[in-house]
């Protein structure tokens, strides 16, 4: 070889500023890069320079317009020699490196990595280009798993992920971490809720919107200059749809919450992100001002989930999707029909039938054998709602001590072991993931050293990281649980702020159900003792199950769970004598 430079031939000095430099913008920065390869060409003697620049591209790709043209150049037969900092300017993948090394080999390009100490005119220096190479590539996925890592950390901490803030938020322009309430959407999302609240569905509150000429999202976007979503059309400004309004029911982020991670990368080498499943995400609560209260949003997720239909009654029954089946869980089902006179062929006469509003278990309609009908009229389940909220709302207001007493010691009781077991599990996933990490690097240092192939060394390091991801996963569920558990230790208060507001409750609406209500249970009937007694449990929001009504039974001196029918109307006036009777009942829930 010749030691020489070739006169006619150019110097190629290629300088590349990828995106992991930018944190460290000084050291490798374009211009020091072509100050450091100029001067040492310089040195060399090298003369006919020519700069290939490569701006803020990541080098896990050879996709680079510079090295392209330089490429070009190489194959055009033009290049004497290719001079760059370190081998990980040149690219990342060890396979695409050692093939371009190659390719250099064949034309007699001399090629030269000053940071590494390469230079082709000496072979030795080669021996350990391929070892730098594969070091890269590790670089690389550490890099990537650091960023990533980096990234989780960022979405852990609770800062917005996203770079624009959704519908409803601007960024707050001293802090781009921050969103802040938008003032001119913010009522457009409050209205939306409350229709939602309201029993309205996506199509219903959409249709409405456009006929009050509504800005869309889109357009207000447009107006305001910022998202990724602008619509400018202005003829299509209030275009409503119902799949707009169904996604900003669904986003937490209105009730002051944060979700990052929604999207993941599989492999470091990929370029498209994948949606994760909705549970997979991580959700910081209250980051940010919220458009809507916790429980308007909660409201409005549980009125989604309800199927709603029109029929000849008009409005749908608003206990439906609160009803459960006792002995299946399954949803109940509303069935009415008109009072009517028709024949009875039997009979040989007209007879007047009664209507009919109530609810069966919805297995039970599916497939006779598998449940029973649990049938209750939707007056009798009406009446039992309205009379616990009553009768929970006046225990609360006149008793307040007491009240939050109670409520708090059955939740103590309740959360106290699981917290523990929680706390204890965290702590072992904690201690698994560093010993991965210990095992990663372990099994790399032996792919380094030759002690292990490529292909067992992936199958190693991937089962690491699967375990890895499943334990980090795990362990943020789980302290998403003790979080929710030390939140519900507030939730007698939450229940008393109801019962302050709610001091009138005369007619059982949606809006109150929502409000008041997370489940109720309706038990099949019993008419083993000649009567017919049916058990109903109706579970409160942020105070859980109440037993309805219990001095009925305490009366006939046998389970206290059972209520008559018959008896009922005469219980609640025994009970509006009684209120005292609530904390008993609570206590027999637990
Ligand atoms: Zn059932």
């Amino acid at each position: 070889m010749n030691r020489q430079p070739n006169q006619e031939k150019i110097t190629a000095l290629y300088e590349r500023l990828s995106i992991e430099d930018s944190r460290d913008v000084e050291s490798n920065s374009i211009k020091t890069q072509k100050a450091m390869l100029t001067e040492y060409a310089e040195k060399n003697g090298f003369t006919n320079i020519r700069h290939f620049s490569d701006d803020g591209t990541t080098g896990l790709r050879f996709e680079r317009d510079a090295w392209k043209q330089l490429i070009a150049e190489v194959e055009a037969g033009n290049v004497a020699q290719i001079v760059m900092k370190d081998l990980t300017r040149f690219g990342r993948d060890h396979v695409q490196v050692g093939n371009y090394l190659e390719m250099f080999r064949q034309r007699g390009v001399r090629f030269i990595a000053i940071a590494h100490g390469i230079d082709s005119m000496n072979p030795d220096t080669l021996e350990f280009a391929p070892f730098i190479n594969i070091m890269s590539e590790w670089y690389s996925r550490d890099n990537s798993r650091k960023l990533r890592n980096a990234f989780r950390a960022k979405g852990r901490s609770g800062k917005p992920t996203t770079s624009k803030a959704v519908y409803g938020f601007l960024k707050d322009p001293d802090d781009k971490a921050r969103w802040i309430v938008d003032t001119e959407a913010a009522p457009v999302i409050r209205r939306i809720f409350q229709m939602a609240v309201g029993g309205m569905g996506p199509g219903k509150i959409a249709s409405v919107l456009r006929s009050e000429q509504i800005d869309k999202p889109g357009y207000h976007m447009a107006q305001i200059g910022v998202g990724d979503h602008q619509w400018d059309d202005e003829n299509r400004r209030s275009y409503w749809q119902a799949s707009t309004v169904s996604k900003i029911l669904a986003k937490p982020e209105y009730a002051g919450h944060t979700v990052n991670l929604r999207t993941e990368k599989k492999h470091f080498k990929d370029k498209n992100i994948t949606w994760k499943p909705k549970e997979d995400w991580l959700i910081f609560p209250n980051t940010h001002e919220a458009i809507v209260e916790q429980e308007i949003w909660d409201m409005a997720q549980k009125a989604r989930t309800v199927k709603r239909r029109t029929d000849t009654f008009g409005e749908a029954n608003p206990l439906t999707g609160f009803l459960y089946c006792g002995t299946c869980g399954r949803r109940m089902y509303n069935h009415r029909c008109n009072p009517c006179d028709s024949m009875d062929k039997a009979k040989g006469r007209v007879v007047h039938k009664k209507g009919r509003d109530a609810y069966c278990c919805s297995l039970y309609q599916i497939c006779r054998h598998d449940c029973t009908m649990h049938y209750i009229t939707t007056e009798a389940v009406s009446d039992l709602i309205l009379e616990t909220i009553r009768g929970a709302t006046a225990y609360a207001r006149g008793n307040e001590a007491e009240f939050i007493q109670a409520i708090r010691q059955a939740s103590a009781l309740r959360q106290g072991e699981a917290a523990k077991s929680h706390k204890k599990q965290i702590a072992k996933n904690e201690k698994r993931i560093a010993e991965l990490d210990t095992l990663f690097r372990k099994t790399y240092e032996d792919f380094a050293a030759g002690r292990l192939t490529e292909k067992r060394f992936e199958q190693l390091s991937g089962g690491y990281e699967t375990e890895q991801d499943a334990l980090e996963k795990q362990a943020s569920e789980l302290a998403a649980e003790l979080e929710q558990f030390d939140r519900d230790s507030f939730r007698a208060d939450k229940f008393l702020d109801l019962a302050r507001r709610y001091t009138e409750i005369t007619e059982l609406d949606a809006p109150l159900l929502y409000e008041f209500v997370q489940k109720v249970v309706v038990h099949e009937a019993d008419k083993s003792s000649g009567k017919r007694e049916q058990v109903v449990e109706v579970f409160l929001n942020h105070i859980g199950a109440f037993t309805v009504p219990a001095q009925v039974a305490a009366d006939g001196g046998g389970d206290d769970k059972r209520a008559m029918w018959s008896d009922y109307k005469r219980s609640q006036r025994a009970r509006a004598k009684q209120p005292t009777e609530l904390p008993a009942q609570e206590e027999k829930t637990t």
